[in-house]
C-alpha cells in the first residue's frame, strides 16, 4: 500500500515538473533583458508553486498601492510535507516555543529589492529559485530556503514602470540618456517614501508590519538583504565592515567571513570583481542585516553594481557596460552560494542557532520604563512587533543606571513596564534599550544612537539585578458618557492619542478651546494644552454631546464635565487664554529639491498617524498666491532655490496677514540671514566651537592624505541623543516638561532667535548617547532646537531636528502637532 502511494506521489510530480517552466519560457524573455513588472514576477512564482511539490508560495500582506506582498518556501518535497514540524522545532531550539528538539536543517531567507530601484534582484529571485528546484536538490535535502521576490513592490514598480515608459529601443547604454535619470522622488522608498532597509526595528511602514509577523515565524539561520550601489563599483558581500554592535557572536563574525570566502571563489572563477569589509558596518539595529543577526541569524548586505542609473545596459567610468544580464547573473550566483553554505553547515547553524538565544552573561537584567500611560501603550506595541516579552510592576524601588542624569540612581517603579534580558530574545532587548552602544568605530553610515526610552519620553533604570512583574500591560478603556447639563468637557494634553482624539475632533466640526495657562476645575488640575470643549462654542450642534462622547470613547480619552465655566482659580472657560482652535488648512511642498524621505515621513504622518488632511504641492507649480486658501504651510528638509527674492516678499506678506509656516531641518537655510526671518545660521561664526588650532593664520591642513577620512569626523554627528533645554510654557511645548532628549541628526546649527521665542534650545551641550566629533559639538553651544518668530499676524516655526524622522522618536510628535494647532493660532485672512 504504502508503496503504492509513493508510485502514485512520483508520477504526479514527475507530470507536474513536465510542465514546470524556466523564468525565460513563462515571461517570453531572457532573465535580465527586460525589467519584469511585479504582477509578473508574482505570477512567475505561482506558476512554479502549482507545478513543483518542492515550492510553496503565499501572500503574508499588501502593499499600500494593494501589491501582494509573497513569499515561498522551498525545499525537498519530503522537508515541505513536513515543514510546520521543522518550523516549529526551530522555534523550540531558539527557546521560542516550548518542548525538545533538536533541529538539523538550516533556514536560508532570502530577501529581494527592499529598494525599489535596486531591481535586479527581483530578477535574480526567479533565476535562483528556478535553479534550486532543477539543479541544487542536493543541497535542499537539509535546507528550508524562504525565498521573498520582492519586499517593495510600489517602489519596483514605481522605477520598472518609469523605465519601461522611458527606454530606448534597443536601450541606450549612454549616462547622458534619458533612461538613467529616475525623476524625483525615484524608486528607492516605499509609497511613502520610507527607507524600508531603515525600519525593521521601528516597524512603522506596513510592509514592515506585516513581514515581521512571518519572520517571526520563522526565525532563520541565514538572511540575506540583496541591493545596488553605484555603477561603478564592484560586488560588495560579507564580511560586513566596522563597528559591529557588540553582542555579534565570534561565530556570527566567523560565518560571514566564510560565506564571503564561498562567494569568492564563484566570482574568482568567472573573474568578477569583489570587495568586502569595507562598507556597510553591522550597527543600527533597524537594517535587513542587522536586524536578523540581532535576531540571531547571519545577516548579511549584498551589494551589486546597478542602481536605479543602470537601466538594461549602461556605459561605467571604467570604460564597461554593465548589463542587467551581469546583475542577475552576480546576485543569483551569490543566493545559490548561499543556500550551499546553508547546507553544508546546517548542524553547526542550529547549534549556534540555539546559543545565541542563551544571554545570562548581559550585564544588564532589566530595564524599568516609567512615563505618561499613553507612551507605556505605545512601547508596548512596539515591543509586540517583535514578539519581545514584558510585564508591569506596579510598586516599589528599583535601583541601576539612570538614564535622565546617566550615573546611578533610583526610580519609584509605580506602574512601570518591565522588559528584560532573560528571555530568548534578550539580545534584542539590549539592543533597543541600552543607553548607549558600544561603538569601535565612529564611522559608520548611519544614526550611532537610538535609545528607546529616550525616543518615548519615559523615565528609565537599567538595572544589574533581575526585576519582576506582577501584572500585564492593559489597554486602559474608558466609558465616558453624555452629561448634558455640562458647561463644557476638559480633556488633558500629553500624548499622539489626544492628537489623534483632536484631529477627528476638529473634521466632525467640533469646536476645541486649548488653554495657554493652567486650570483647575472641580478640584481637578489640567495642565498647559488641555482641551477644552463648551457646550457654547457648539451650540448649533444639535448633537454635540452624543458625537463628542462618542470619539473620546473611541481614543479612549478620559473626558472630564464641569457643570460650570467657572474656575477653581482664576482662569474659566471663556478666558481669553483659553484659545478657539482652527481647523487648519495645510499645505506641504513636495518635488524637486525636496527631501523626498522628510516629505514621505511628513505625508505618513498626517495620513497615518494624525488622520487629519494636507495638501501636498509640487515645487515646480508652486506659487504664494495658492497660499490663500491655507493657513499653513509645512516645508520639509530640503534645499528651495525656487523661492526668488519676489516670491520671498509675497511669502512674507502671506504671513504678516497670519500664515503660518514650518519649516524643518535644511529647510531653515531657505531664511537664515534674509531680513525679518529672525535666524541666523552659526556656520559663520568663527568665533564659537572652532578648533584653536585651525584658527592660526595659514596653517593650512597638514593632515596626512591617509588620515583625511579620519579626521573629518571631528566635524560630524552621526545621529546622537542630546538633553535639550524647553521653555514649557511656550504653546509649541505644551505636554513637555524643562527637559527633551532630541535626536540630533547632524552638525548644523543655529544662533538663538533675537525677537522670537526660543522654545528648545542649548547652551551647553551634553550628548547622552552616540557620536559627535568635538568640533561639531561645539558648535551646537548656544544653539537653537526649535523655535518660533512672529511676523505681522503670523509665524515662522523652525525644527532644527527633524521630531519626525524615520517616524520612530515618538516623543518628539507633539512639538509638531503643537506647531500646527496650538502656536499663534490664526487663521489666515486675505
Ligand atoms: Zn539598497
Amino acid at each position: 500500500m504504502i508503496k503504492h502511494l509513493t508510485l502514485a506521489f512520483l508520477f504526479i510530480s514527475i507530470t507536474l515538473s513536465a510542465q514546470l517552466k524556466s523564468p525565460a519560457e513563462f515571461l517570453g524573455y531572457e532573465v535580465g533583458t527586460e525589467f519584469s513588472r511585479h504582477a509578473d514576477v508574482v505570477r512567475y512564482f505561482e506558476h512554479v508553486a502549482a507545478n513543483s511539490s518542492m515550492v510553496t508560495y503565499d501572500t503574508y500582506g499588501k502593499t499600500n498601492e494593494r501589491r501582494p506582498l509573497t513569499y515561498a518556501v522551498i525545499s525537498t518535497e519530503q522537508n515541505i510535507a513536513n515543514i510546520e514540524q521543522i518550523r516549529k522545532d526551530n522555534l523550540i531550539n531558539a527557546g521560542l516555543e516550548n518542548g525538545s528538539a533538536s533541529p538539523q536543517t538550516a533556514i536560508v531567507w532570502l530577501s529581494y529589492n527592499v529598494h525599489g530601484n535596486e531591481a535586479s534582484s527581483t530578477e535574480a529571485a526567479m533565476s535562483t529559485l528556478y535553479t534550486l528546484i532543477t539543479e541544487k536538490q542536493a543541497w535542499l535535502q537539509n535546507t528550508v530556503v524562504i525565498i521573498d521576490p520582492c519586499v517593495n513592490p510600489d517602489g519596483r514598480d514605481r522605477y520598472a514602470n518609469w523605465y519601461n515608459q522611458a527606454k530606448a529601443t534597443p536601450y541606450n547604454a549612454k549616462q547622458a540618456a534619458y533612461e538613467h535619470n529616475e525623476p524625483w522622488p525615484g524608486g528607492r522608498p516605499n509609497h511613502y517614501l520610507f527607507d524600508l532597509n531603515r525600519d525593521w526595528a521601528w516597524a512603522t511602514q506596513v510592509e514592515t508590519q506585516q513581514r515581521l509577523k512571518i519572520y517571526n515565524q520563522w526565525m532563520p539561520h541565514i538572511h540575506v538583504d540583496f541591493h545596488e550601489q553605484g555603477i561603478n563599483e564592484p560586488y560588495y558581500f560579507a564580511p560586513a565592515a566596522e563597528p559591529f554592535h557588540e553582542i555579534i557572536s565570534p561565530f556570527q563574525r566567523e560565518f560571514q567571513t566564510e560565506v564571503g570566502k564561498n562567494h569568492a571563489k564563484y566570482f574568482d572563477a568567472e573573474g568578477w570583481l569583489f570587495f568586502t569589509r569595507e562598507r556597510f558596518d553591522l550597527l543600527y539595529p533597524s537594517y535587513g542585516d542587522t536586524y536578523p543577526t540581532f535576531m540571531g541569524a547571519i545577516g548579511m548586505t549584498y551589494e551589486q553594481a546597478g542602481h536605479g542609473r543602470a537601466g538594461l545596459g549602461i556605459n561605467t567610468d571604467e570604460g564597461f557596460e554593465l548589463t542587467l544580464v551581469d546583475r542577475v547573473a552576480h546576485h543569483t550566483t551569490t543566493g545559490l552560494s548561499t543556500v550551499e553554505m546553508g547546507s553544508k553547515n546546517a548542524a553547526k547553524l542550529n547549534t549556534e542557532f540555539k546559543k545565541f538565544f542563551q544571554n545570562d552573561d548581559l550585564k544588564y537584567k532589566s530595564y524599568v520604563l516609567k512615563g505618561h500611560p499613553d507612551k507605556l501603550q505605545a512601547l508596548g506595541e512596539l515591543l509586540d512587533k517583535h514578539n519581545i516579552k514584558y510585564g508591569i510592576k506596579s510598586s516599589g524601588t528599583v535601583n541601576g543606571f539612570n538614564y535622565s542624569d546617566h550615573k546611578n540612581g533610583s526610580l519609584t517603579a509605580t506602574n512601570a513596564l518591565v522588559v528584560s534580558t532573560n528571555q530568548p530574545k534578550g539580545k534584542m532587548v539590549k539592543v533597543l534599550m541600552e543607553p548607549d552602544a558600544v561603538l569601535t568605530e565612529p564611522l559608520t553610515y548611519d544614526i550611532t544612537a537610538w535609545s528607546i526610552p529616550h525616543a518615548y519620553g519615559l523615565e528609565a533604570v537599567a538595572t544589574t539585578g533581575l526585576i519582576s512583574t506582577d501584572k500585564e500591560l492593559s489597554a486602559y478603556t474608558v466609558n465616558n458618557v453624555a452629561s448634558p447639563n455640562a458647561a463644557g468637557y476638559l480633556v488633558s494634553w500629553g500624548s499622539m492619542y489626544d492628537a489623534q482624539f483632536l484631529a477627528e475632533l476638529l473634521q466632525e466640526d467640533i469646536r476645541v478651546r486649548f488653554t495657554e495657562k493652567d486650570l483647575k476645575f472641580g478640584g481637578k488640575d489640567f495642565g498647559k494644552g488641555s482641551l477644552v470643549i463648551t457646550k457654547s462654542d457648539n451650540r448649533t450642534n444639535e448633537n454635540f454631546n452624543n458625537t463628542i462622547v462618542e470619539i473620546a470613547n473611541k481614543h479612549n480619552r478620559q473626558l472630564y464635565a464641569s457643570n460650570t465655566s467657572f474656575g477653581d482659580t482664576r482662569t474659566d472657560f471663556g478666558s481669553p487664554d483659553v484659545k478657539l482652535i482652527n481647523k487648519q488648512r495645510i499645505a506641504m511642498l513636495r518635488g524637486n529639491g525636496v527631501s523626498s524621505l522628510n516629505y514621505g515621513a511628513i505625508w505618513h504622518f498626517f495620513e497615518q498617524q494624525l488622520h487629519y488632511p494636507v495638501t501636498s504641492i509640487d515645487t515646480d507649480d508652486f506659487r504664494v498666491s495658492t497660499l490663500s486658501s491655507f493657513d499653513v504651510l509645512v516645508m520639509p528638509n530640503g534645499w528651495y532655490s525656487s523661492l526668488k527674492d519676489d516670491t520671498m516678499n509675497d511669502l512674507k506678506t502671506w504671513i504678516q496677514r497670519g500664515g503660518k509656516i514650518i519649516a524643518i531641518g535644511s529647510a531653515m537655510n531657505t531664511f537664515a540671514g534674509k531680513d525679518g526671518f529672525d535666524l541666523k545660521s552659526n556656520k559663520a561664526d568663527e568665533e564659537k566651537g572652532v578648533d584653536q588650532d585651525d584658527k592660526k593664520e595659514n596653517k593650512g591642513n597638514l593632515t596626512p592624505y591617509d588620515q583625511r577620512e579620519r579626521s573629518s569626523v571631528k566635524d560630524l554627528i552621526t545621529g546622537s541623543i542630546y538633553k535639550i533645554k524647553i521653555d514649557p510654557s511656550h504653546p509649541m511645548a505644551f505636554g513637555y516638561g524643562d527637559a527633551y532628549y532630541s535626536l540630533k541628526l547632524g552638525s548644523s546649527s543655529f544662533s538663538f532667535l533675537e525677537n522670537g521665542y526660543n522654545v528648545g534650545y542649548i547652551e551647553t551641550p551634553t550628548s547622552v548617547s552616540g557620536f559627535s566629533g568635538d568640533d561639531a559639538k561645539n558648535k551646537l553651544t548656544n544653539s537653537l532646537v526649535f523655535g518660533e518668530a512672529r511676523m505681522g499676524s503670523g509665524s515662522i516655526i523652525y525644527m532644527v531636528d527633524d521630531v519626525l524622522f524615520r517616524s520612530f522618536w515618538e516623543n518628539g510628535k507633539l512639538f509638531f502637532v503643537n506647531s500646527i494647532f496650538f502656536v499663534n493660532n490664526n487663521k489666515f485672512t486675505l
